[in-house]
């Protein structure tokens, strides 16, 4: 089941803002890439946007370079205006999905700011559950066609042989415990950040790419666009909730 193929859905989330929140590999840039082609709203993460500086070898590039490597992560104040850059771009004013931003509480409350400064606000933050070890071997497993762009997993989404595969340095074992050392210390402290502004949502990641963006949907469906928080919307209370309440259990632990 797509998204795309709910006419209610397309509507109703026109001009969603939802931020994605999960642990490195935990399939965010995958899922936001399908629920952004299937809902025609940006996609934007700050970690594509700082590998394109660093591929382009500008100075904000040359900084972040060193500290992506490192598994840390780049300091608030120039990923702050790098998102406000962004979502100050036209096709943003729709809606948009962040991955990969805010990392931290100065840049939640920096983005509630910029968003307030625009008389809107976020309607969902969806966190993607996985456990430590799967992500450990999704990172390891994860590669990217430098051609497309695609994501795939050597296991669970083999690439086709045409398929020009890099595997990012900051997927190497050792950096990426450090990156979810990194996510534990200074992310998951939004998750009770978002919960008190009642926005939070949690899909269960185990599972196939389509399976999870199918529980993904499920979510999306909730938001009738019509407010702040979804969690007045009459949708189906199996599907994932904005009230803090654990959702992974509905979308079935279905294996990897
Ligand atoms: P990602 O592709 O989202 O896993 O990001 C790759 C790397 O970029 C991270 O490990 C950080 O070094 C850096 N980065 C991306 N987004 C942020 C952010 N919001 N705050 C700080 N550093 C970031």
């Amino acid at each position: 089941m797509s998204v795309g193929n709910h006419s209610a859905t397309r509507r109703g989330a026109a001009g969603l803002r939802l931020v994605l929140l999960g642990a490195p590999a935990s399939g965010k840039g995958t899922q936001g890439q399908k629920l952004a082609q299937s809902l025609g709203i940006p996609k934007v993460s700050t970690g594509d946007m700082l590998r394109a500086a660093r591929d382009a070898g500008s100075e904000l590039g040359k900084l972040a370079d060193g500290i992506m490597a490192a598994g840390k992560l780049v300091p608030d104040d120039l990923v702050i205006r790098l998102v406000d850059d962004r979502l100050a771009q036209a096709d943003a004013t729709r809606g948009f999905i962040l991955d990969g931003f805010p990392r931290t509480l100065p840049q939640a409350r920096a983005l509630d700011e910029l968003l307030e400064r625009h008389g809107a606000s976020l309607n969902v933050a969806l966190c993607i559950d996985l456990p430590r070890e799967l992500l450990m071997e999704r990172a390891t497993l994860r590669r990217t066609d430098v051609r497309t762009g695609q994501i795939y997993h050597l296991k669970y989404n083999p690439p086709p042989d045409s398929a020009q595969l890099v595997h990012r340095d900051d997927d190497k074992e050792e950096t990426v415990r450090k990156r979810l050392d990194a996510y534990d210390t200074m992310t998951a402290p939004l998750l009770p950040y978002y919960q008190a502004k009642n926005i939070l949502c949690h899909v269960d990641g185990i599972g196939s790419p389509d399976e999870v963006s199918a529980r993904i949907d499920r979510v999306v469906q909730q938001f009738n666009g019509a407010g702040n928080s979804f969690a007045a919307s009459n949708g189906p209370a199996t599907s994932g909730n904005a009230s803090g309440k654990d959702a992974s259990t509905e979308g079935g632990a279905d294996g990897a």
